[in-house]
This record gives structure tokens, sequence and C-alpha cells, in this order.
């Protein structure tokens, strides 16, 4: 019969490989807690409305990348990104009540349909921070900070930071408007995306990756309003702040202004963190400020800032983690000593096998040093005067003891 294979873009994460994601997972929630975030869990599938409100209906998330299906009439998504999940959580308990500011991480599955290429599938995972209630740019630092310090304890070196401030919406106006101008005469030479970015949402024409269009982008007239300083002072001053704690805090970063970020939210403070040891798809993280989304969906008005870190990329990064190997292997010709002396060991947490099919001895001590640290031999002296020899199966010393030494020594 033909086999059913997995789907395209998606992939199953094998035991072999599980060392890894629980580093990850352990190491974002001890980094994350440490500054005081709390994880939340919201559900895979949200109301289509919440991402063509939340993300952005101009954004190729909502436009080109989302798995939308209906039940009972009700149109619904499986999560692309999971920062409009946690503001529709933090709206709908209540969390503006709590004092600021409101730390949140999250990791989990998120679902887009791309082209699957090395570092792009279409179920793929993301570990992320929001921070909620601070409008000073002390949180821009301190969000930067919690990225920056969980990739180096996942031993991370060889990034860098890209930084850039997209103003607020009053002066990002201006800025449109003079970009829109000076890209007009290029118009009909735009990959038909940048064509209806150029009405729908100019400043995401700088996010082309289209090589014709990148070429007209870099014209020395394009470039003069790009690289301008085009924020307001209020603005400046916020990206001025944050600069100096990254500068005080040794914070290595450089200033990107061609960096706009896919999604529409985003005000002020943006940033990228990229790798220097993976191909095309080298962003690592991507965050910033969203001061205007919880209002947006509904809620108080709230500031707030964040990051969302690609978990396959960060796998790749890492490598391979040996297999957690068994504590204890019991190997034993009678199978209900072997049985008690296992159970025995797993209620007091240590993790214990033993040979369900009570082959030869010698073949159990075969398999016990394949899957495990210790073979505990139970022969029938052992038996006889209640001890156990304990092998240990990496340096193949071999020492017999009485059971509560056993304890001890394991
Ligand atoms: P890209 O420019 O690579 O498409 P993005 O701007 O769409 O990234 P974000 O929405 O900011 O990405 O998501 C944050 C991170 O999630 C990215 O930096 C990346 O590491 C990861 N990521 C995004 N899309 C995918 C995907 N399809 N497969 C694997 N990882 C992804
Ligand atoms: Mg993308």
């Amino acid at each position: 019969m033909a086999i059913i294979k997995v789907q395209k873009g998606t992939k199953d994460i094998l035991p072999a490989e599980m060392s890894v994601w629980h580093f990850m997972e352990d190491t974002a929630r001890k980094i994350f807690t440490g500054y005081g975030a709390k994880e939340i869990r919201t559900p895979i599938f949200e109301a289509t409305e919440l991402f063509a409100r939340g993300v952005g209906d101009t954004t190729d998330i909502v436009n080109k990348e989302m798995y939308t299906f209906e039940k009972s009439e009700r149109s619904l998504t499986l999560r692309p990104e999971n920062t409009a999940g946690v503001v529709r959580a933090f709206i709908e308990n209540g969390m503006h009540r709590l004092s600021a500011p409101v730390k949140l991480w999250y990791k989990g599955p998120m679902f887009r349909y791309e082209r699957p290429q090395a570092g792009r599938q279409r179920q793929f995972h993301q570990v992320g921070v929001e921070v909620f209630g601070i409008k000073q740019p002390t949180a821009d630092a301190e969000v930067i900070l919690m990225a920056v310090n969980y990739l180096k304890a996942l031993g991370l070196n060889d990034l860098s930071v890209e930084l850039n401030s997209l103003g607020c919406p009053e002066c990002r106006e201006t800025f449109k408007t003079k970009l829109k101008a000076v890209i007009k005469p290029y118009l009909s030479e735009l990959c038909p995306d940048c064509q209806a970015r150029y009405e729908k949402n100019p400043l995401r024409l700088l996010d082309c990756k289209v090589e014709e269009c990148k070429a007209i982008y870099a014209k020395p007239e394009i470039q003069e309003i790009i690289q301008s300083d085009f924020i307001c002072e209020e603005c400046a001053g916020h990206f001025n702040e944050l600069k100096n704690y990254l500068n005080d805090l040794n914070i290595n970063y450089s200033i990107n202004k061609l960096l706009v970020r896919g999604l529409d939210y985003y005000n002020r403070t943006v940033f990228e963190i990229k790798s220097n040891n993976l191909g095309s798809q080298n962003a690592v993280c991507g965050g910033g400020r969203y001061d205007s989304l919880v209002r947006n969906l509904g809620g108080e008005d709230t500031p707030a800032i964040g990051f969302a870190m690609g978990m396959e990329r960060l796998a790749s990064l890492i490598g391979s983690k040996p297999e957690n190997k068994t504590t204890a292997f019991v190997v034993c010709n009678q199978p209900t000593e072997a049985i008690k002396l296992t159970e025995e060991l797993r209620s007091t947490g240590i993790s214990a096998e033993f040979d369900l099919t009570n082959k030869k001895f010698v073949k159990q001590l075969e398999k016990a040093s394949k899957v495990a640290k210790y073979a505990l031999i139970l022969g029938e002296d052992e038996l006889a005067s209640n001890l156990v020899t304990v092998k240990n199966l990496e340096t193949s010393e071999q020492k017999t003891v009485s059971k509560k030494d056993l304890y001890n020594l394991l």
C-alpha cells in the first residue's frame, strides 16, 4: 500500500533531535524567568479577523500565507505568528490591570503557507517575548537584552543586531509621502508586489527581495530619502536613549535603514538579529515596538514591545546534542526481580529499563551498553545476597553494593 508522507513544508521532530529542543525550551524558561517574564500558551487557531486586524491586511502573512478554514460559518486561521494571540489574551483577561510591566513569553508552532526551503517551513516554531505597559526606551533595551542573552545562553555567537526606528504614525506619514514621490518615476518598473505596496504600504517597498526593485531603491535620489533622518524629535529622543543604553551595555548593533519588518503594527524601534552562519534565511529574531496594537484590537491604550525567534533556525545553529541516555538498565534473568528493581528506581526519579524479552545475560548487557549509563546486574549471587552489581558503562568500572549504597552511587 502507498505510504502517507509528511506534508510539504512540515517536519517530524524525532527523538534524536529532542535534546536540542529541550535545551532551547529549558533555556528560554530559565533566561526569560530571570527577567520576570511568565509563560503564556494561547490556542493554535484564532478568529481570522484577529490576524487581519492584528498583523495587518497589507502584509504577505495575511494576504498570501495564512491557513484559513471555515467551521460552523466561522472563519478560523492557524496562527502565523503569536503577537496577535497574546495581545488578544492580554485584553480578554484584563491584564492591563496588573502592575506594569506585564512580561509574557511563549513557544510553539506557527503556520505560514510559504515556499518551503532551507530555514523556511510551513509549520515552524517560534519562541518569543512580549512586554506590555512601558513606553520608555528602557523596555526596548531590556527586550533586546533578553533576546541577546537568550542567544548567548544557547551558545550562539557570530550574531549581529540590526536596529531601526520607524518613527510614529505622524512622522512616518511625511516620510511615506517623500518616498512615494521619489519612487513614482520608476513605478512601472517595480515588481507586481511592490506596485501594490506603493499604494497600500509604501514602507514595505524597502523590504522587497526582488533584485530589480533593490537596484531601483539603490538609486542615489531614493537612497537620499531612505537614509534621511525623517523621524520627529520625540521619536529621535527615544531612539537615541535606546542607543545609549545599548552602548553602555556593550551590545553591538548596526543601524539598518532598510529594516522595516513584515508586520504592519510596529512603530519606533524595530530590530532583527541575524546569524552569519546561516544561508539566505539568516534572520533568527525579529521584533519591535507596537504601541497601538492593544488599542487597535479593542483594549486599553497600552504600549508594548516584543520579539519572536525561529526555533528551527536556532536548532540548526546549535547543531546536535547527544541523546539523553537512560540512567540504569537492570540486567537479570528473573523478570519479576528485574521489574521490581526497575520500578523501585523509577519511583525515586531514576530513569530505568529492563529487558522485556528476557534474553540471555550477555545480550542484556549489550543492550544496556547501548541505551544506559549503568548496568545493574542481578545475577544468582546478587539475588541470593540481596546485593546489586553496578557497572558504569562508560568506564567499565564495576562494584557490588547493597541496595542502599546503590542509590548513593547513582
Ligand atoms: P523572513 O524575512 O525570514 O520571512 P519574517 O519577517 O517573516 O522572516 P517574523 O515574522 O519576524 O519573520 O518571525 C520571526 C522569526 O521567525 C524569523 O526571524 C525567523 O527566524 C522565523 N521564521 C519566520 N518564518 C519562518 C518560516 N516560514 N520557517 C521557519 N522560520 C521562520
Ligand atoms: Mg516571512
